[in-house]
């Protein structure tokens, strides 16, 4: 069975790009919070009043309402492995992910963490050009980013956990990808 993950990595990464990948060649089912807040917003739901006036100013959204709803997003089929983009994203959110994931027996995910230097993610942004990602907005995600890097991955990195792989973003996607693939202990698909 296809092993679940945890995508961890500063805006403009490379995350939704091997996310898509996965979602395409290898039936992976993508929980990404960020498009689920964007969907949120367009359609006027609570959670998307909520999230909006956060999302603009590049803090990050409250652990309840994330948390919430990555539950309500998660496949009914365990059999589907899922990745999770952009989140967690605090301690509280890891530690109710564990526990959402124990609760419904899915198995737990591998953690990959895609490495960029700063100034490279900013440049890929920048060409990017997404609706939120006004100039001042994205300087505050990436202070966001800073600020909380290290202790999600100190929460996933340790000595006693196999299960964090650490991949070197600034490479071609292709070799991110046959990375990403080796981590998962899957064959790369034609
Ligand atoms: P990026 O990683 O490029 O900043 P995302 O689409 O992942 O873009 O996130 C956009 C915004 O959505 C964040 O700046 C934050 O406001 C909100 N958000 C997304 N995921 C989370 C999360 N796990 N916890 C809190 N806020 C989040």
């Amino acid at each position: 069975m296809a092993t679940n993950v945890i995508f961890l990595g500063a805006p403009g990464a490379g995350k939704g790009t091997q996310a898509q990948i996965l979602r395409e060649k290898y039936g992976y089912y993508q929980i990404s919070t960020g498009d689920l807040l964007r969907e949120n917003i367009k359609r006027g739901t609570p959670t998307g009043k909520v999230a909006e006036s956060f999302m603009k100013r590049g803090e990050l959204v409250p652990d309840e309402v994330i948390v919430a709803m990555v539950r309500d997003a998660l496949p009914a089929d365990r059999a589907r492995p899922v990745i999770f983009d952009g989140f967690p994203r605090t301690i509280p959110q890891a530690q109710a992910l564990d526990a959402m994931l124990k609760e419904q027996k899915h198995s737990l995910p591998r953690v990959v963490s895609f490495c960029i230097a700063l100034r490279e993610a900013e440049e890929r942004m920048l060409v990017r050009g997404r609706e939120d990602d006004a100039a001042e907005t994205i300087k505050r995600r990436f202070e966001v980013f800073q600020e909380h890097k290290r202790e999600i991955e100190g929460y996933y990195d340790n000595p006693s956990s196999e299960r964090f792989v650490e991949i070197d973003a600034s490479q071609p996607v292709e070799v991110v990808t046959r990375q990403l693939l080796r981590a998962l202990e899957l064959r790369a698909a034609s």
